[in-house]
């Protein structure tokens, strides 16, 4: 039998993280949940534990670049492996191009494009050494469309994907894979606050004419670093209920 599966899943705290650590530990992965806010990831551990799995908890800011690392470092140190990250964790600063600040260019790229790039380099040499590993980059519709307001966070989304093909060809030999899930518009604290004329414009252009569930992402994590998935790499699939169908 296969000995179990450590999986690190950034962005753990609460949404899509979340939702993507309770699954995984459903199927059996032991999963380290990774943010910067120390209760909920033991709210979240205590959840999984409850329910028979196995799991622990880091706490790390992926804008402090050497901590990525070090986090890497202590689960492959503590687990013994590494088989599956997830890079999740994200944010949007959101403004027309016109007003973008650096400052919040910057910052959406150092977190979700950079610390994706520090993460996969960290993850790289414990994964060939265990001759396994899966490796889901949450990307988004918007990187692979645009939208209007997030051109910080559509260039940083749309460079993961092109990153991920890279890493898929460069570690595809060694038995790792790399994709992507783009989720649509899905119901989560990045989507609460939107206006509601904004939500039923986005509902109207949704062939399913709903927002899609934290759920629904995890469902196709869960399918991209299963076993069964080895023959697949270096794509970027989305979820987002027929919104883009690209
Ligand atoms: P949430 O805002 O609900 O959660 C974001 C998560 O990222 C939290 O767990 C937060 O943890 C973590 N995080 C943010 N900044 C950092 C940081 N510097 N260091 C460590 N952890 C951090 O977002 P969602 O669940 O909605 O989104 C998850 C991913 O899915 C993101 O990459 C997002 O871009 C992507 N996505 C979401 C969509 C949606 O409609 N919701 C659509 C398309 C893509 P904490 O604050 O505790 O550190």
């Amino acid at each position: 039998m296969t000995e179990q599966r450590v999986a690190i899943v950034t962005g753990a705290s609460r949404g899509i993280g979340r939702a993507v650590a309770l699954r995984l530990a459903s199927e059996g992965r032991h999963v380290v949940c990774v943010s910067r806010s120390q209760g909920p990831l033991d709210e979240l551990v205590s959840e999984i534990q409850a329910a028979g799995g196995s799991a622990s908890a880091l706490t790390c800011d992926i804008t402090d670049f050497d901590a990525i690392t070090s986090m890497i470092d202590t689960v492959v140190n503590d687990q013994g492996r590494l088989d599956i990250l997830v890079n999740n964790a994200g944010i949007t600063k959101d403004n027309l191009i016109l007003r973008m600040s650096d400052e919040e260019w910057d910052d959406v790229i150092n977190t979700n494009l950079k610390s994706v790039f520090v993460a996969c380099r960290a993850a790289a040499r414990p994964m060939m050494k265990n001759k396994f590993g899966r490796i889901v980059n949450i990307a988004s519709t918007s990187g692979l469309v645009g939208n209007s307001g997030q051109s910080n966070y559509a260039a940083a989304k749309s460079g993961l994907t092109g990153f991920t093909k890279t890493v898929a060809r460069e570690l595809g030999k060694k038995n790792i894979t790399a994709n992507c899930v783009a989720p649509g518009f899905i119901e989560t604290d990045m989507t609460k606050d939107l206006p509601a004329a904004v939500t039923e414009h986005i509902k109207s252009v949704i062939s399913t004419r709903d927002l899609g569930k934290p759920e629904d992402i995890a469902a196709a994590v869960a399918y991209v670093t299963s076993d069964d998935a080895g023959y697949l790499t270096g794509q970027t699939i989305a979820v987002d209920g027929g919104m883009t169908m690209c």
